[in-house]
C-alpha cells in the first residue's frame, strides 16, 4: 500500500441523511419516522431518505413514484434549500475553525486536512496518530451536534480515498479511523461496492470475473481489469483497490456546471434537424463556458420526447474541456441512442440539452467518474436521473406539468392527532389527486453543489413559484396569526392541512384551513433555520 502521509490527517466529514435530518429537526412529529425529501411530482426523484425510510428500500435517485409504493406512509416533502444552506454554513464554519484546508464536495460533505494539529509525538507511532485523529474528529462531531443537532459521520485516514470510504463504513453517526500502515488490511474485506465509483453495474461485472471483495479485486491484474472495464476505469480501479491516492485537500476547487437546453414549439421529427439543433446548442454552450472561464470533464446531453420521456446520457473525458469540437463529438456519439430511447413510444423531440460539469460536480464519484459514466451508462437512461446538470438559460423553458397528490405524513397519524378539547381540529379532507397540481419545473442558472446541492426535478423553482402564487407544497413553512408556526402537510380542494409545530416545540397539532385564509402565510425556510440555529447556539453558550 502506498501512502504519502504518515498520520491519518485527512478527514472526510459527511452529514447523515442531511436534508431528511434537517426536516426531522424542524418537524418534531416526524422524528423517528420515515421522511423522504425530493421532487413530489410524477417525474420527481428522491433526493434524500431518512434512515427510517431506507428500511423500505427507498434511496436517493429513486423515482418518487416507486418510493411511494415502497413506503406509502412516509412523509414526502419538497426540499427547503434555504434551510439546508443555513445549516451547511454553520457546519462548514466549524470545519474552517479547525483548518484552513477545507474542500467542500457538496452542502453536507467535505474533506479536511488536519495535519497542522498533530504534534511530533502524535506522529511518532501509527497508534498515537490514530488516537489524535480520533480525538480531533470526535470533538468536531460533538461541535456539529451541539450547534445544529445533526450527526456527522467522519472517516480519518492517510488519504482522501480511504477517508471517504471510512466515513461511509459506519454510517450513520460513525467515526472510523484507519491506522496508517493498515489501510490495505482495512480495505481488503470490504465489498467492491464500498470503493469510490463502483456502482451496481460495475460490481456485477466484477462479480462475473470473481471479485466481490477488495481482496479478490487485488488478485486481478491491471490487464484483466482494463479488458473488462476499459482502459481508464480499469487502471483507476487497479489503483483504488490498492488505496493509491496522493491527492491533497484543495480548498479552492471550482464546482460549477454549465448547461443549455431548448424546448421547441413544435416537436422535431427529422434526425438531421435534431443534429443541427444539437450543434447550435453546443456552440451556445461553448461560448457560455468561455465567458464563464469554465471547463469540465463530464459532457451530458438530455433529450425529452413528445410524451415527456426524458433521457440523459453522459461521457467523461480524461481532462477538462470547453472545446466545442470535443463537446460536439461526444454529444453526437450519445445523441442517436438517447433520441431512440426518448422516442420509443411516440415520435418527436420536444427538448434538447447539452451541458458540461466539472470534476467536482460529480464529487460522489470524483476522479474515477469515468468509471461510473462508462460502466453505469445503462443506468443513466432513467428519467431525469441526474437533474443536477440542467439549467434553463432563459431561452425556451418548459411549462408546469400535472403532478400527483401530495399529503405528507402518516394518514393515520393525522386522524389521531387532536386537541385535548377536540373542537379546534378540522376533519381530514380527502385529497383528490385530480385537483392538485405540482409543478415539475426547475429554473436554475449555472450551479454549484456547494451552494445548492443536487437538485431533483420539481423542487427549487417549484418552491419559489409556489410562494409567489400562494400555492402550498408539502413541507413548506407557514405561520398563522392565531395558531403560530407550522408546516404544510397537504393541500387540495382549496384547503391546506397544516401541522402547527416548530423546531423548538414538541410535536404539534394538525388543522385544516381554507387556502385563502389571510391569517396563513408562507415563510422563508432560511428564516426558520436561522432562528432554530440561533436558539441552539444560545442553549450552548455558557451562561
Ligand atoms: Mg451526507
Amino acid at each position: 500500500m502506498e501512502h504519502v502521509r504518515s498520520a491519518p490527517s485527512i478527514l472526510h466529514v459527511d452529514l447523515d441523511a442531511f436534508y431528511a435530518s434537517v426536516e426531522q429537526l424542524h418537524k418534531p412529529s416526524l422524528r423517528g419516522k420515515p421522511v423522504i425529501v425530493g421532487g413530489v411530482g410524477v417525474r420527481g426523484v428522491v433526493s434524500t431518505a431518512s434512515y427510517e425510510a431506507r428500511v423500505f428500500g427507498v434511496h436517493s435517485a429513486l423515482a418518487t413514484g416507486i418510493a411511494r409504493r415502497r413506503a406509502p406512509n412516509a412523509a414526502y416533502l419538497i426540499p427547503r434549500f434555504g434551510a439546508y444552506q443555513a445549516y451547511s454554513e454553520v457546519v462548514m464554519g466549524l470545519m474552517h475553525d479547525l483548518s484552513p484546508l477545507v474542500e467542500p464536495l457538496s452542502l453536507d460533505e467535505a474533506f479536511l486536512d488536519i495535519a497542522h494539529l498533530f504534534e511530533p509525538e502524535d506522529v511518532a507511532t501509527p497508534e498515537a496518530g490514530s488516537r489524535r485523529a480520533r480525538e480531533i474528529a470526535g470533538e468536531l462531531r460533538d461541535r456539529i451536534k451541539a450547534a445544529t443537532g445533526l450527526t456527522a459521520s467522519v472517516g480519518a485516514a492517510s488519504s482522501k480515498l480511504v477517508a471517504k470510504i471510512a466515513s461511509d463504513a459506519e454510517k450513520p453517526d460513525g467515526l472510523v479511523v484507519v491506522r496508517p500502515g493498515a489501510e490495505q488490511e482495512w480495505l481488503d474485506p470490504l465489498p467492491v461496492r464500498a470503493l469510490w465509483g463502483v456502482g451496481p453495474a460495475t460490481a456485477e461485472r466484477l462479480r462475473k470475473i470473481g471479485a466481490t471483495t477488495v481482496a479478490e479485486l487485488r488478485t486481478l491484474s491491471r490487464q484483466e481489469l482494463v479488458a473488462v472495464l476499459g482502459a481508464s476505469y480499469g487502471a483507476s480501479l487497479y489503483a483504488i483497490a490498492r488505496g493509491m491516492d496522493d491527492r491533497d485537500v484543495s480548498p479552492d476547487r471550482e464546482l460549477k456546471s454549465v448547461s443549455v437546453e431548448d424546448t421547441f414549439a413544435e416537436d422535431l421529427l427529422d434526425p438531421a434537424t435534431v443534429a443541427a439543433e444539437m450543434d447550435r446548442l453546443v456552440n451556445r454552450l461553448g461560448s457560455r463556458l468561455r465567458k464563464a472561464g469554465r471547463s469540465g470533464r463530464t459532457i451530458s446531453i438530455k433529450v425529452r420526447g413528445h410524451d415527456f420521456t426524458t433521457v440523459s446520457r453522459s461521457e467523461t473525458a480524461v481532462g477538462p474541456t470547453d472545446d466545442p469540437v470535443v463537446i460536439r463529438a461526444a454529444a453526437h456519439r450519445m445523441l442517436p441512442g438517447a433520441v431512440a430511447a426518448a422516442t420509443q413510444a411516440v415520435p418527436g423531440v420536444r427538448l434538447l440539452g447539452v451541458g458540461v460539469s466539472s470534476l467536482a460536480e460529480w464529487a460522489q464519484l470524483d476522479l474515477f467518474a469515468e468509471a461510473e459514466a462508462e460502466a453505469e451508462a445503462e443506468m443513466l437512461d432513467e428519467d431525469d436521473l441526474d437533474p443536477r446538470l440542467w439549467s434553463d438559460d432563459g431561452e425556451g423553458g418548459e411549462g408546469s406539468e400535472e403532478g400527483e397528490a401530495h399529503n405528507a405524513g402518516d394518514a393515520d397519524d393525522a386522524h389521531n392527532a387532536g386537541d385535548a378539547d377536540g373542537a379546534a381540529v378540522a376533519e381530514e379532507l380527502p385529497l383528490d389527486p385530480a385537483h392538485i397540481a405540482t409543478p415539475v419545473h426547475t429554473v436554475e442558472g449555472e450551479r454549484s453543489p456547494r451552494q445548492f446541492g443536487p437538485l431533483p426535478p420539481g423542487t427549487r423553482g417549484a418552491v419559489e413559484s409556489a410562494r409567489a402564487d400562494r400555492r402550498f407544497l408539502p413541507g413548506q413553512d407557514v405561520e398563522h396569526d392565531e395558531h403560530g408556526p407550522g408546516w404544510v402537510q397537504g393541500s387540495g380542494l382549496g384547503r391546506v392541512t397544516v401541522r402547527f409545530e416548530s423546531p423548538w416545540s414538541g410535536p404539534g397539532r394538525i388543522k385544516t384551513l381554507r387556502a385563502e385564509d389571510e391569517a396563513l402565510r408562507l415563510v422563508d425556510s432560511a428564516v426558520v433555520a436561522r432562528d432554530a440555529l440561533e436558539r441552539a447556539a444560545a442553549r450552548e453558550a455558557p451562561s
